[in-house]
């Protein structure tokens, strides 16, 4: 299938890029999920303007305190970056099982969390890890949390002149530790999630101080499960406190029956998942 005619931009600075972006435009970073779909024709833009060209948006780094990801930086950079597995194994783990080696290779990090779909694994991980997205436009620069970046279906809190130029999330410090788990479409743990959880926990003196976990796959959007944080912290983080929190999985999230499975199937599957990652996260948190 052939995308309608567009014009391809490059640009070789943000600020060109901020001067090619209109209502009627898409941003493309690795294309892995813009090109089939304008394929598809579900996207027609007049306008792609592909920020790939862009210097300095590609890099991993460590700011004392935080970690930032740039732009451009790709799936398998997230997945395999010492600093992410140390400090953000929930990210680092949804970053490895994003799609195939091809995909991984392309795609990036932003681009994935952009592109905010349903079943995707990294917007987990930024909700639970507490990060703060960047959107920059010619007119500065906006911080979104990402708890209030994933607004519906494919849709984020980016602006149509926004380029989401990096994201930024704290380090571990003692005592705290992440996962993500999921079932995959095809089974196992490939492709989109079926149910798809990150956890993140900070364990201090023998229970469980701070927690955030998030859902994806299940309902609308990538979402916090605020209930079962609420259930953790204070607990001492047993088997059966954490089995106990993983029953409040879905509450206030409108699970969905789709071509995966039944809403009882998915609400179901949320539950399991929350409690394989939080047990997984506590594990991380040493
Ligand atoms: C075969 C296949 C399997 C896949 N499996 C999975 C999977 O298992 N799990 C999963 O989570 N995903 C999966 N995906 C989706 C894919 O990994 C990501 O959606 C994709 O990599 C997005 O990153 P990209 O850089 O390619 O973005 P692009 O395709 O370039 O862009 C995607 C969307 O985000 C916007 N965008 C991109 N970057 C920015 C930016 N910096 N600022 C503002 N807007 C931006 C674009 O305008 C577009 O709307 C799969 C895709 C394929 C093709």
């Amino acid at each position: 299938m052939y995308p309608r005619e567009f014009d391809y931009v490059a640009p070789a600075s943000l600020d060109e890029a901020f001067g090619a972006l209109g209502d009627d435009s898409k941003v493309m970073s690795g294309g892995m999920s813009l090109l089939p779909l304008m394929k598809m024709r579900l996207f027609s833009p007049a306008t792609v303007v592909d920020i790939g060209r862009i210097p300095g948006l590609d890099a991993i780094e460590d700011s004392g305190d935080h970690i930032s990801v740039g732009a451009l930086v790709r799936h398998a950079d997230t997945a395999t970056s010492d600093l992410i597995k140390a400090n953000a194994a929930a990210l680092a783990t949804a970053a490895s099982l994003t799609g195939d080696v091809q995909v991984r290779n392309r795609g990036t990090t932003c681009g994935s969390l952009a592109h905010a779909d349903v079943a995707a694994d990294q917007p987990a991980a930024v909700i639970a890890l507490g990060a703060t997205m960047f959107a920059q436009s010619a007119s500065g620069t906006r911080e979104i949390a990402a708890s209030d970046f994933f607004v519906d279906a494919m849709t984020s809190a980016l602006r149509s002149d926004e380029i989401l130029t990096g994201i930024r999330f704290p380090k571990a410090g003692p005592g705290e530790g992440s996962a993500y788990d999921k079932l995959g479409r095809r089974g196992g743990r490939s492709d989109y999630a079926v149910a798809g959880v990150a956890a993140w926990v900070k364990k201090s003196n023998g229970s469980i101080e701070d927690a955030r976990v998030a859902v994806t796959g299940v309902g609308t959007k990538p979402t916090l499960a605020a209930g079962v944080a609420e259930a953790l912290i204070g607990s001492d983080g047993s088997d059966a406190a954490v089995k106990s929190a993983a029953e409040k999985a879905i509450d206030g999230i409108t699970v969905l029956e789709d071509l995966y499975g039944s809403v009882e199937y998915k609400s179901h599957l949320a539950k399991v998942y929350v409690a394989r990652a939080v047990k997984a996260a506590l594990a991380n948190a040493g």
